[in-house]
């Protein structure tokens, strides 16, 4: 009969070593599952037909990111996360127009998520375009203006290397800016500490992700 018992205790030990906590911080949780991404050790958790019945009743996603429409930054992946776990704006370029600040709005005030990421990445199309001040055309051109400040300033540096990484900075600090000027709601609620909103980048070779200095 002891030994069983002995065998039994061993097991649940084990079990309780192996099931870590996810972090509660949303930023450390965030780049806890990069970390994964990036080492090749992602866990796709809560991707299963059982998270899918949970979320189905409800969401309470812990983060928001808005990132751009480039099919080779989706957030869940590259943050290891699953069903319900983010809200996710995206679209070219990773600008705030009305209706992307009101999906935020929403994601935040409604569901209740706590953290926001504006996340650019490198070799970003329409970041480019707006350096080159490239006219596409149709709708296109209009994100391309919104980007073109960014772009300017980044011009406007003595320093020309790197000129395209250092716009992906400036474009994703112009959005944090945008964001404070145009959606008072996202504000009061950074200003009374119910909702933090950091910049990041995206390193399109090696996955990861890091962030924007000056960009929180
Ligand atoms: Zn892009």
């Amino acid at each position: 009969m002891f030994r069983p018992m002995v065998t039994l205790t061993v097991l649940i030990l084990a079990a309780t070593v192996s099931a870590q906590p996810a972090p509660t911080d949303p930023l450390t949780r965030l780049m806890a599952g990069n970390a994964r991404f990036v080492a090749g050790k992602s866990v796709h958790a809560n991707q299963d037909r059982a998270r899918l019945t949970e979320v189905a009743k409800g969401q309470k996603p812990f983060a928001m990111i808005l990132s751009c429409a480039d099919s080779r930054v989706p957030p869940e992946i590259l943050f290891d996360q699953g069903l319900g776990d983010l809200f996710v704006v995206r679209v070219a370029g990773n600008i705030a127009d009305s209706h992307a600040l009101g999906s935020l709005e929403y994601g935040a005030q409604v569901l209740g998520a706590r953290f926001l990421m504006v996340l650019g990445h490198e070799y970003c199309g329409a970041v480019n375009a707006a350096v080159k001040g490239e006219k596409v055309g149709g709708n296109i051109d209009s994100i391309i203006d919104v980007i073109a400040p960014a772009a300017s300033r980044a011009k406007a540096d003595p320093d020309q290397t790197d000129l395209l990484n250092k716009a992906i900075a400036e474009n994703v600090r112009e959005v944090l800016s945008a964001i404070n000027k145009r959606s008072p709601a996202l504000t009061a609620m950074a200003a009374k500490g119910e909702l933090k909103i950091v910049g990041a980048r995206y390193d399109l070779d090696g996955g990861d992700v890091t962030l924007v200095p000056g960009g929180k």
